[in-house]
C-alpha cells in the first residue's frame, strides 16, 4: 500500500465526508463527490455560498474518510490551498467533465458561483479491517507529517506478558521488553490499562 493507491481507492469509493470546524469550535461534517484525483493531490468543488467553503477558507484544513467495500478505511488529514483564477477555471472543468451531473447541479454559467480547493500536503492513514490481525500503515503527500498514534512499551516492562495475552489482534510480541507491532495495532488501549506496572504510554 502506498498514498497514490489510497488516493486511488478513494476515487473508488466516490463519494467521501469531509469534516472542518466551524468558527464555534463545532464539528461540521458533509459527503462531497465532486472531486479530482492526480497521484499525489487532488482537487474539489464546493459553492462560494456554503459554509463549507467558508469554514475551508478559514482553517485551511480538511480530514476526509472513504470506506471502501472490502472494509479499508482511508483517512486524509491535510492543508487546503483555494485556487483563483485560470488555475480554478481549469480544474472546475476538469472535475465537471469527469462527473457529468454536476451540469445539472450547476449548469451553464451559475457554475462560476463554484469554490476550488487543492490538497498537496497531508497524510494519509490506512486502515484495514477485513484481515487478521488488521493492518494499518501511514503515508504522506508533499510536506504531509505523520502523527504519531496508539501505545508503545517502555523500557519499565517486568515481561509478564499480560498485555500480549489480552491482546485481541495478538499484536504484541514477547521480548525485553514487549514490543507491540504498531501495523496491525488497534489503539483499543486494552494492553495500556491491564499492564501492572503501567509500562505502557500513548505515543
Ligand atoms: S503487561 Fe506490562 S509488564 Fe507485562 S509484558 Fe506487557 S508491558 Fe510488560
Ligand atoms: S492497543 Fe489494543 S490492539 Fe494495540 S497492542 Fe494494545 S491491546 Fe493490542
Amino acid at each position: 500500500m502506498d498514498a497514490a493507491t489510497c488516493l486511488k481507492k478513494l476515487g473508488y469509493v466516490g463519494t467521501l465526508a469531509f469534516a472542518t470546524v466551524d468558527e464555534s469550535g463545532n464539528p461540521q461534517v458533509r459527503n462531497v463527490s465532486a472531486i479530482h484525483y492526480e497521484e499525489d493531490s487532488l482537487y474539489f468543488y464546493t459553492a462560494q455560498g456554503k459554509n463549507f467553503c467558508k469554514e475551508l477558507k478559514a482553517t485551511k484544513k480538511v480530514q476526509i474518510l472513504g470506506l471502501t467495500m472490502y472494509k479499508e478505511m482511508i483517512r486524509l488529514s491535510g492543508d487546503v490551498i483555494y485556487l483563483e483564477g485560470e488555475e480554478s477555471i481549469k480544474w472546475r472543468d476538469v472535475i465537471f467533465n469527469e462527473q457529468p451531473y454536476l451540469e445539472n447541479v450547476y449548469p451553464g454559467d451559475t457554475k462560476d458561483i463554484g469554490a476550488i480547493f487543492m490538497i498537496k500536503d497531508a497524510e494519509i492513514e490506512y486502515f484495514n479491517l477485513s484481515v487478521y490481525p488488521i493492518f494499518r500503515e501511514s503515508y504522506t503527500i508533499g510536506d504531509g507529517r505523520i502523527t504519531p498514534k496508539g501505545f508503545e512499551i517502555t523500557d519499565s516492562c517486568i515481561s509478564c506478558g499480560k498485555c500480549k495475552q489480552g491482546c485481541p489482534q495478538k499484536a504484541i510480541d514477547a521480548g525485553t521488553p514487549y514490543h507491540i507491532r504498531q501495523e496491525n495495532c488497534l489503539h483499543c488501549g486494552r494492553c495500556e490499562v491491564n499492564c501492572p506496572v503501567q509500562a505502557i504510554i500513548k505515543r
